[in-house]
């Protein structure tokens, strides 16, 4: 399943995917920056035009926190008739202002009382009411958080609804997959007691709630708006707790404790740090704090990266699976990095490539999860088949013939149909080892199984009690009926010696028969056929004796 080949043809096709999909952006604005707040009037009749330096076309790149001035001019005329807006891509938490030279400026931020509800959270939308001519600049006082690439364009209105609209749709079905993949887990966590289904609808939880939170999807949620529009700190807690939920489940899903004992030490010493970082968060806004957290994401991303890759390489499915989900998030994350790194701006669907990647890697992360399960699953049945079974005769084990005697005692009481068992022992069995050898003993054990379950009917249950000692049940039998079974058990054996390695051996079996009395238990109906067989070796071997009811007294 995780062979290499396959695996390296799955990246590719993600690689040509990605590559084809990223199609150069169109750079049409041309901007310049003031490394200054200067006062609005000044920077709008052009008197600081002087100062401002040219910055890359089409995307404000904001590194200050404090408010810096951008001029923006477009190469052609814009006409008013359409309707134009000027439109900014990504804005997360960072506002805006437009100063057109009208007096007051146009504000607008994704939260708070700036925002603007008509439009969706994709981006800041400024209206040009007069269009605008060639050359003729627009100011925009930038106050950013800090460092992520906005790009910048003029659209007709038209053309802005309808990019909200895709956004929209786009947001609704990644959040939506989370949401159901999330519940779907959860409902596994609650149904089956898996803890492991709950780590993974935390982590998918968390996911959502960190998209929602950065993306703007609750901003139209009063108090949401109110405490975001303010503070980047919740996104951030909510990022670190997806994390760290997301490592605790990985933990468990590549089974680190049995296959990478280091790398589950790296991912709990993470895990401290992320859980320090949230607490530090609550009380500090540095971005410090999120520094530091992406640093330590990074460790725990490479620590699962080399655990998944080691366990494709050895073949284990878990391993194959994780690898899959994260293909697309990881390409994802180096197209990301590049574009804060200025190194390109991606396409406008970056921004969904994220959530997509998130939703796709729950997807394919529940598969495999259901795959795990599945795996453990049929491990403990094996088990439990092994711990049932005689390993050398196949019957059933002790354990498992006398809790099957005791299932069977009480539902005989229940329905008040008898029940009988037989005890059978192999005479002289040690004489076989002693003069055969052990092998040939096991092999007369197998036999004597053999032959006695071939005597027995489907609803009969046959089991080895211990060395050279096997217990009957018998369903629905009477005692009558019950010593004609044991006379047929004897006689399977004796009648025919057994014949092995081309010896022969002769060999009988004395046999004990009892039937359940009324309200007796499963221990004293043991210790009456144990008794009975006991009498039948005394009384010479090679017999069956029956105890029919208890003595008086024995009860
Ligand atoms: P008796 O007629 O009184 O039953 O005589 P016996 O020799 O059969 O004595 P007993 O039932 O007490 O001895 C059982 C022997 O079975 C003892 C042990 O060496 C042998 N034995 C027990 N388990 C195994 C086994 O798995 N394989 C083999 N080859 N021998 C076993
Ligand atoms: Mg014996």
């Amino acid at each position: 399943m995780g062979n290499p080949r396959r695996l390296t043809g799955v990246w590719l096709l993600w690689c040509c995917l990605i590559g084809w999909a990223m199609p150069t952006h169109a750079k049409t604005l041309s901007l310049a920056r003031l490394t200054a707040d200067a006062p609005a009037q000044q920077v709008v009749s052009g008197g600081r035009d002087a100062d401002f330096a040219v910055a890359r076309d089409g995307v404000i790149f904001e590194p200050d926190t404090a408010p810096r001035w951008w001029r923006v001019t477009s190469p052609v005329d814009v006409d008013a008739a359409l309707q134009p807006h000027l439109v900014v891509r990504a804005p997360y938490q960072n506002r805006i202002e437009l100063w057109t030279g009208h007096g007051q400026p146009i504000v607008r931020g994704l939260f708070g009382e700036n925002a603007d509800l008509a439009f969706s959270a994709r981006a800041l939308a400024f209206p040009l009411p007069d269009g605008l001519r060639a050359g003729q600049p627009l100011y925009l006082r930038v106050t950013s958080i800090g460092g992520t690439p906005m790009p910048l364009s003029i659209q007709p209105l038209r053309e802005v609804h309808r990019q909200d609209l895709e956004h929209v749709a786009w947001r609704a079905m990644v959040l939506g997959a989370m949401g159901v993949l999330a519940v779907l887990a959860l409902g596994f966590c609650v149904g089956l007691g898996e803890r492991s289904y709950g780590f993974l609808a935390l982590t998918l939880l968390s996911q959502a709630l960190f998209l929602a939170l950065a993306g703007g999807e609750l901003r139209s949620f009063e108090v949401f708006g109110h405490v975001l529009g303010s503070d980047p700190r919740m996104s951030r807690v909510a990022g670190m707790l997806a994390v760290i939920a997301s490592n605790t489940f990985l933990a468990f899903y590549l089974d680190l404790a049995q296959r990478g004992p280091v790398i589950l030490r790296v991912l709990r010493v993470c895990n401290l740090l992320l859980a320090g970082l949230v607490l530090a968060s609550l009380v500090s806004t540095s971005t410090l704090v999120a520094k530091i957290g992406n640093v330590v994401l990074l460790v725990a991303t490479a620590s699962v990266l080399l655990a998944s890759v080691r366990g494709t390489l050895r073949n284990e499915r878990p391993a194959f699976f994780l690898l899959l989900s994260w293909l697309p998030m990881m390409l994802l994350t180096a197209a990301r990095v590049g574009e804060l790194l200025g190194w390109w701006v991606g396409p406008p669907w970056m921004i969904h490539a994220f959530p997509l990647g998130f939703a796709l890697a729950g997807l394919v992360l529940t598969v495999g999860l259901a795959d795990r399960m599945q795996q453990l699953r049929r491990d403990r049945d094996h088990a439990s088949r092994l711990a049932a079974h005689d390993t050398l005769t196949g019957l059933l084990s002790r354990t498992a013939i006398i809790e099957q005697l005791q299932r069977e005692v009480e539902l005989a009481h229940a329905e008040g149909s008898p029940l009988s068992v037989v005890f059978f022992d192999i005479d002289h069995f040690k004489r076989i080892n002693d003069e055969h050898g052990h092998p040939v003993g096991d092999q007369s054990l197998r036999l004597v199984a053999t032959r006695t379950r071939g005597k027995l009917r489907k609803r009969d249950f046959l089991g080895r009690y211990g060395g050279d000692e096997m217990l009957v049940i018998l369903p629905d039998t009477t005692f009558d009926n019950a010593l004609i079974v044991a006379e047929h058990l004897r006689a399977a054996v004796n009648n025919r010696p057994l014949t092995i390695d081309g010896r022969v051996i002769d060999t009988s079996l004395s046999l004990g028969v009892a039937q359940l009395a009324s309200g007796e238990t499963f221990e004293r109906l043991l210790e009456r056929v144990d008794v009975a067989l006991y009498s039948s070796k005394s009384a010479g071997r090679d017999r069956v004796t029956g105890d029919l009811f208890p003595q008086p007294g024995d009860a």
